[in-house]
């Protein structure tokens, strides 16, 4: 496995829609370890192909750790997502406002309303035809790496243009309000 270099704005690959995966041999299994790799490398819950200079319509996604009765993590019980091809085919109508922050934008977060489920229909590494059913922070990551894959970025989706911040200016607004 080797790691691979995160590509940052204004990178024009960012802005570009991607190509459908078609070939689901050793250089994509490959390029998806590399990628898990990577995300996990950086502290991320989820890589875009795009970010790595790879337009393909491709991500990893890694759940936070799931918690027990007391609120304590459960070690190693985050799912990893492999999503190859997906395509959002419903969204509820509920939606929910919450900070995100992008690999390809480091430094900064911002405030971004998401549906509060969806589904996604899709393939896994193999080719295998998938469909998952998300809802909350996992839901809100599939929508940012999907997004990805459009060439959308977080940022063309503020809740406000106000609600976008340096890490420390949001770490210090959030520490006036306790
Ligand atoms: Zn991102």
């Amino acid at each position: 496995m080797s790691m691979l270099e995160i590509v940052t704005l204004p990178a024009p690959i960012l802005r570009k829609k991607t190509r459908p995966v078609t070939d689901f041999g050793p250089e994509l299994q490959e390029l998806i370890e590399n990628m898990v790799e990577t995300m996990r490398a950086a502290n991320g819950v989820g890589l875009a192909a795009p970010q790595i200079g790879r337009s393909l319509r491709l991500a990893v996604i890694e759940d936070l750790p799931k918690e027990d009765d007391e609120g304590n993590e459960i070690p190693d019980s985050r799912d990893l997502y492999v999503i190859v091809n997906p395509e959002i085919v419903w969204e509820s109508r509920d939606t929910v406002d919450g900070i995100e922050g992008c690999l390809s934008i480091p430094g900064y977060l911002g405030e971004v309303e998401r549906a509060q489920s969806i589904r996604v229909r899709g393939q896994d590494r193999y080719g295998k035809k998938m469909r998952w059913r998300l809802k909350e922070w996992t839901a809100r990551i599939f929508q940012h790496e999907i997004d990805h894959l459009d060439g959308v970025l977080y940022i063309d989706k503020l809740t406000d243009e106000a609600n976008f911040w340096t890490e420390e200016a949001f770490q210090a607004r959030f520490e006036e309000e306790e």
